[in-house]
């Protein structure tokens, strides 16, 4: 992989995730986020900017359990 194609798969990581399938677009985890990981799209589901998010509150919140992690670095 070029050094190039590393960088950008760098700044686009995103540690928490949400899974589009299951959300239902609650808004929970927007509602009581403060760093702005999460928003909502056109589409009424969330999304995730990308991120380095540790706290993992979020996972508790989700009554779906659409909020992942993303483990790989
Ligand atoms: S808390 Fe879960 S179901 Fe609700 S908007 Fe967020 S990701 Fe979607």
């Amino acid at each position: 992989m070029a050094v190039e194609d590393i960088k950008r798969k760098m700044e686009n990581f995103r540690r928490l995730y949400v899974d589009q399938d299951l959300c239902i677009g609650c808004g929970a985890c927007v509602a009581m986020d403060e760093g702005e990981t999460f928003y909502m799209q056109d589409n009424g589901k969330a999304i995730t900017r990308p991120n380095r998010e540790k706290n993992e509150d979020f996972l508790m919140i989700c009554p779906t359990e659409a909020i992942k992690v993303n483990e790989e670095k």
